[in-house]
């Protein structure tokens, strides 16, 4: 192995990567929020089922190393205040009917985005007495972020991703309203 190589493999010159990254990821997610939002971003985390593994990943977005809060982006209690939802899990049919009624509370223009293999997919439980599947058998999913679990910054890379897909949903619904009015005015 080159000097090069063991020089890039010190754990301190890995971290200011990671953080040159993370800052650079953050901010660009801040800006289409505020592009889009004018305001910060509220997201509603559910488990329909996961093993936990993709709740710590996202409890870490958080902790003092991420600190989500300072890109504007927060976590919150209640689905009527949420812009998107996080799953996680696969659909377990306990949680089913828990996942609908959030989803129905969540008010337009919703994402949903599914954390995990198990989301994305079913992961290893698949279709079972217990299980339903992944996300989409239920619910429509915007965003699918792999991973058992994804890392946070694969989290805040799919963040970014579904702002791309509300700006377009934000865009469609306008364009129909404006054209529904059109429609009204026409002898
Ligand atoms: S994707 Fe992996 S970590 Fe996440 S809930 Fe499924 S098994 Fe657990």
């Amino acid at each position: 192995m080159d000097q090069e190589m063991i020089e890039f493999q010190k754990p301190e010159e890995n971290q200011e990567v990671l953080r040159t990254h993370l800052e650079e990821l953050g901010n660009h997610l801040s800006e289409k929020i505020g592009k889009i939002f004018g305001r910060s971003l509220h997201i509603r985390e559910v488990d329909s089922g996961s093993c936990n593994a993709c709740e710590w990943e996202i409890t870490a977005l958080s902790n003092p190393v991420y600190d989500l809060e300072r890109f504007g982006i927060y976590f919150v209690a209640s689905p009527r205040h949420a812009d998107v939802l996080l799953v996680t899990g696969p659909v377990s049919r306990n949680l089913y009917t828990a996942l609908l009624k959030t989803y129905e509370a969540t008010p337009e223009p919703k994402l949903v985005i599914a954390v995990g293999a198990c989301a994305c997919s079913g992961g290893l439980f698949q279709k079972g007495y217990a299980s339903l599947g992944g996300v989409d058998k239920v619910l429509p999913v915007d965003v699918y972020i792999p991973g058992c679990p994804p890392r946070p910054q694969a989290i805040l890379q799919g963040l970014l991703l579904a702002m791309d897909k509300l700006e377009q949903k934000i865009r469609k619904r306008n364009f129909s309203d404006l054209h529904e009015g059109d429609t009204c005015h026409r002898p």
